[in-house]
């Protein structure tokens, strides 16, 4: 196995078990590692420190194991994989008839550096971001099988849009496993008993924000007799929550007309009457821009990540700022609007910053009632705090 030396001195974050080790802190590689390799983290004294996957860029190991346990053998990845599970179930999410679809591997926040797995009742959808776990997806989904034996219906990996594409790898998405008599591409799961059609082949990301469950579930707590525009709607998590707890009306507003598609689906499939909701394709700024004042008292503005990368950020802070200024000066006295950002690089300060900032450019009067966050099973390893990168604010405009 290839052996990482490191600078004097470098091993401090390691230490702290911090996951990654940057290209600047290595002293010599003895070996000829190719990326995704399994290696080994020596201390410039030669104390062994970590096993991680090797990979080209500026995070040059991402970091597997600090015991020196066996991480290229099977067993590695069904213990990991059952102590995911286990936070699952401390959360109560792995056996709650109400939800059966959740987040069962979040990267770094389970120790697993550079993979998701998503669960959705018995389906795994997963997404490697490096090559060393695109290289271990069968071994992972052995693990899965192991670990969850008949409740596994299929496992399918969606790596295409998220391994380094510059690896060379041979990028087709397509099951892993299927059990006997599975053939669908999609299913209907239930979060906090509302009911979505999931499809992860057509869908964005895994096929479903299942980052938002709390948060939809607050929005389903204020809706009752209001009046609702949910912008980056996707396929209509938040307004599926609202309309089933009371709102008047819900408009939902995508620019993805395979999104919006689904938004319509999702609306029959709960049966709402079709005068309580309209799934708009459009841009949702042009959108907000020709929005009457006053016509909404709960808006959602959930858009992608504006910022992906460090380089990006004070644009994207620009931008944040424009839509929540859009947002707040069109919203109805007495209004809600649930803000929030999914860029990792925009910390929770810096976001409030951009808000506070759009709120004094409308002059209005603005509180702040509460402060969101990811949930349990999108979970933050503690020595790895770039994990939170979900941060929302719900604001009350007087
Ligand atoms: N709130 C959603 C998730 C939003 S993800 C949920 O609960 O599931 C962000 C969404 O923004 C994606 O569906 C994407 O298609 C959409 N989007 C991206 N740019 C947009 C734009 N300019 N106008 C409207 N929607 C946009």
């Amino acid at each position: 196995m290839t052996r990482i030396i490191l600078k004097k001195g470098r091993e401090e974050s390691l230490r702290r078990f911090h996951p990654w080790v940057f290209s600047g802190a290595i002293a010599q590689v003895v070996g000829e590692p190719a990326e995704g390799d399994v290696v080994g983290v020596f201390a410039y004294d030669g104390s062994f420190l970590a096993y991680g996957h090797y990979q080209i860029g500026s995070i040059a190991v991402r970091v597997l194991s600090f015991s020196g346990e066996d991480v290229l053998g099977p067993d590695f990845w069904t213990a990991m994989i059952s102590r995911a599970l286990k936070v699952r179930e401390a959360a109560g999410l792995a056996s709650n008839p109400l939800t059966n679809c959740f987040r069962l591997v979040h990267g770094e926040g389970d120790g697993l550096p550079g993979l998701i797995i998503d669960w959705y009742d018995g389906v795994c959808v997963m997404q490697a971001h490096s090559v060393g776990m695109f290289r271990a997806k069968a071994a992972i989904c052995d693990a899965l099988r192991t670990v969850f034996g008949d409740r596994l219906k299929a496992v399918y990996d969606k790596s295409s849009g998220t391994a380094p594409f510059k690896a060379g790898l041979d990028l087709v998405d397509g099951y892993l496993f299927k059990a006997d008599g599975f053939s669908d591409d999609e299913q209907v799961v239930l979060e906090n008993g509302n009911r979505f059609l999931v499809n992860w082949t057509e869908g964005q990301k895994t096929g479903f924000f299942l980052d938002q469950r709390e948060n939809r579930a607050l929005v389903g707590s204020c809706s009752k007799g209001r009046t609702v525009l949910n912008l980056f709607c996707y396929t209509g998590g938040f307004s599926v929550y609202a309309l089933n707890n009371g709102a008047l009306r819900v408009d939902s507003v995508d620019s993805s007309r395979k999104a919006v598609e689904m938004v319509g689906r999702n609306m029959e499939l709960n049966g709402f009457d079709k005068d309580r909701h309209s799934d708009i394709c459009a841009d949702a700024i042009d959108f907000l821009r020709d929005v009457p004042e006053d016509k909404y008292d709960l808006m959602i503005v959930d858009p992608p990540a504006f910022a992906k990368h460090r380089g990006a950020l004070n644009n994207a802070l620009r931008a944040y700022q424009r839509l929540n200024a859009a947002a707040i000066s069109k919203v109805a006295p007495g209004g809600l609007v649930f803000t929030f950002s999914c860029s990792q690089v925009v910390d929770k300060e810096a976001f409030a910053l951009a808000v506070f900032s759009a709120a004094a450019q409308t002059g209005r009067s603005v509180r702040i009632l509460d402060r969101l966050n990811q949930p349990a099973d999108h979970a933050v390893n503690i020595y790895h705090p770039e994990g939170e990168y979900l941060k929302g604010l719900l604001l009350y405009v007087e």
